[in-house]
């Protein structure tokens, strides 16, 4: 399987972008089914460029993590990227994992800090990281990874000290060894313009910056989401929201057109990739891309 950092230079020689799409490990063994059965399959039919999948703040999922990326790997023969953080970890443990990753042939890891399980402050396990700069720089250390992080177009919820100071952070990630950054979703691309002209242009971040983008499924689910996350709905996308918070279907086909317009606009300004939020459900994706004929 490929290193994602290659697969950035080859698209970009193409003058093409890097379609990605992000997964969960399911809960059940038929949500495991549906994913690698259905949905997986359904989208590789847009031949997207890799797939990623996350890492839970504990139990069973995690483990899964590594199963899903390894079968879509090999049952798919897609380059898979795994997201690995510092929730509960100690150094030794991520050396051991980073140690199977390797035996797999997962050569691709989205370094996070992750968030505590049952929300609140973070505090760094004993022995692991406190900030994903530092996971970043173990992974690099440890073998030839393509490494990428999280970045965070209207700053991190959790910094005090504002954007700004977040976007120092996000520098820090590729100075310790980055290769990629995929970002947090948004709704108003110019929040997306603001972020990336400061790192690239204030701070020098060199890296493919990828938007992370979601296609609406449902009005209260990206309510919940956003209120999660910390990315704001933009006043007129709130209104048309409200609109159709009883209408799920017509949510999901609002949802496509936004995030085809959006991605438009992205395309647009030169964008190296678009990394897709598809919550394990193949059919908006999949039309947002035809409708961007990147299907
Ligand atoms: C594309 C994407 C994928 C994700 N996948 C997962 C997943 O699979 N599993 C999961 O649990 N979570 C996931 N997350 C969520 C992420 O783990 C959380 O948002 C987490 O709170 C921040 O992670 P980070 O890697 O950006 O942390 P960091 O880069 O460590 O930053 C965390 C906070 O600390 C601040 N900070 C960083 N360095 C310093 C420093 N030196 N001094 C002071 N402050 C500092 C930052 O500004 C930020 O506020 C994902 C997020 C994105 C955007």
């Amino acid at each position: 399987m490929k290193l994602i950092r290659d697969i950035f230079a080859e698209k970009k020689a193409l003058g093409k972008p890097v379609v990605s799409f992000e997964f969960f490990p399911p809960k059940t063994d038929d949500g495991d089914r549906n994913l690698l059965e259905k949905q997986i399959p359904a989208l590789l039919a847009t031949k997207p460029d890799f797939c990623s999948v996350t890492y839970g703040a504990g139990g069973s999922t995690r483990e899964k993590t590594l199963m899903i990326v390894d079968r879509i790997q090999r049952e798919h023969r897609l380059t898979a990227l795994a997201h690995l953080t510092c929730v509960n970890h100690t150094q030794a443990e991520v050396q051991a994992l980073l140690e199977k990753f390797q035996k797999l042939g997962c050569k691709n890891i989205l370094a996070l800090r992750g968030d505590p399980p049952g929300g609140g402050e973070f505090k760094a396990t004993p022995n692991g990281f406190e900030f994903s700069a530092e996971l970043v720089k173990f992974i690099r250390d440890a073998g030839d990874f393509s490494i990428g992080v999280a970045g965070f177009p209207e700053g991190h919820i959790a910094n005090k000290n504002g954007k700004l100071a977040d976007w120092r952070h996000l520098q820090e990630k590729v100075e310790a060894g980055a290769d990629f950054v995929l970002t947090q979703l948004f709704f108003d691309n110019a929040d997306f313009f603001e972020f990336r002209d400061h790192v690239t242009k204030k701070l020098g971040v060199q890296v493919p910056i990828v938007p992370g983008i979601i296609s609406i499924l449902s009005a209260a689910q990206i309510t919940r989401f956003t209120q999660l996350c910390g990315s704001k709905i933009p006043a007129s996308l709130k209104t048309k929201l409200d609109e159709l918070a009883k209408d799920d279907e017509a949510a999901a086909k609002f949802g496509i057109e936004y995030a085809t317009q959006q991605c438009e606009e992205l395309l647009r300004s030169g964008v190296p990739g678009l990394h897709f939020y598809t919550l394990n459900k193949a059919y908006s994706t999949v039309q947002v891309l035809k409708n961007l004929k990147l299907a």
